[in-house]
């Protein structure tokens, strides 16, 4: 396995690449989700690569960029099991030489990024775009893999795939949960047993709300459901119904579109999304 930590051996390495490339990128700590889109990956191209880079800009001021969980050499140990052969693990100085605040920025259409996460997170998307527009400019695969968890980051990078014309295949991989439904993401490590117990609700809620009659109300459904994720200790930041391509709210379920949730719990904000079949 190769690691590549300077972007001179990244893009000599890139150069002399003859095959075609998909592109995972993450931010590490990872689990069976991040794992599921490699190998989808390695089935779709002749060479992977994996980025792992907790990025700065994504982050708010009061969010958990500190306390993110890195495990690099768990990490490389994983991807080196199932066979993928490179890893991109870019420094801060790579990506921003110039710091933060000097960053040409990559600002998504406002009726995708302030919305859901966005309107909880400002410039969460922005940090997400730019960083992934730069990734994508220095590794040129022809196809990036994200995953349907963060389904909200997969449509507005679409958008910008589309809106900035780049050539690039982009693919969904499907949520992965753990046996109780809790979808798995790196931040559930820091859930006590207590939390991790009640974390489930949030999919259940989902799963239950993607349920309902075509001809009920999305609204009051989303609060009576909301009422009990508070009851079993959960914060809600939204439960919403939302068409799957403009994330625009609806008067009424239908096939295709989508019921998105977040909530917080102790320190962690888990997020999940469940469309209706
Ligand atoms: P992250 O490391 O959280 O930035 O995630 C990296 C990529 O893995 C993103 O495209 C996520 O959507 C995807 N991902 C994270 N968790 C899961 C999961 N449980 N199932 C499928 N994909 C996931």
């Amino acid at each position: 396995m190769t690691v590549f930590r300077d972007l001179g051996s990244l893009l000599q390495w890139r150069g002399r690449l003859q095959g075609s490339l998909a592109f995972v990128p993450t931010m590490g700590n990872l689990h069976a989700g991040h794992l599921s889109l490699v190998r989808l990956a390695q089935t779709r191209a002749e060479e992977v690569l994996v980025s792992i880079y907790v990025n700065p800009l994504q982050f708010g001021p009061e969010e958990d960029f500190a306390s993110y969980p890195r495990t690099l050499d768990a990490d490389l140990r994983l991807l080196d099991e199932i066979g993928c052969q490179h890893v991109f693990v870019p420094t801060d100085t790579l990506l921003y030489p110039q710091g933060l605040a000097r960053q040409t920025l990559v600002q998504p259409p406002a009726h995708l990024s302030k919305v859901l996460c966005g309107a909880h997170r400002p410039g969460h998307f922005t940090g997400v775009a730019t960083v992934v527009l730069k990734l994508l400019h220095l590794i040129e695969p022809q196809i990036l893999i994200l995953g349907e968890k963060d389904y909200q980051q997969y449509r507005i990078i679409q958008q910008m795939l589309n809106d900035l014309h780049c050539k690039v295949q982009l693919l969904l991989a499907p949520t992965q949960r753990d046996v109780d439904g809790l979808a798995l993401s790196s931040r559930n490590v820091r859930l006590r047993p207590e939390e991790r117990r009640i974390a489930p609700s949030l999919a259940a809620a989902l799963a239950e709300l993607a349920q309902l009659d075509p001809d009920s109300a999305p609204g009051p459904a989303a609060l009576a459901m909301e009422e009990r994720l508070t009851q079993t200790g959960l914060q809600v930041d939204y439960l919403e119904l939302r068409d799957s391509e403009t994330l625009q709210l609806l008067p009424r379920p239908r096939s295709g579109a989508r019921w998105f949730g977040a909530a917080r719990l102790g320190s962690v904000r888990l997020i999940d999304n469940r469309v209706i079949p």
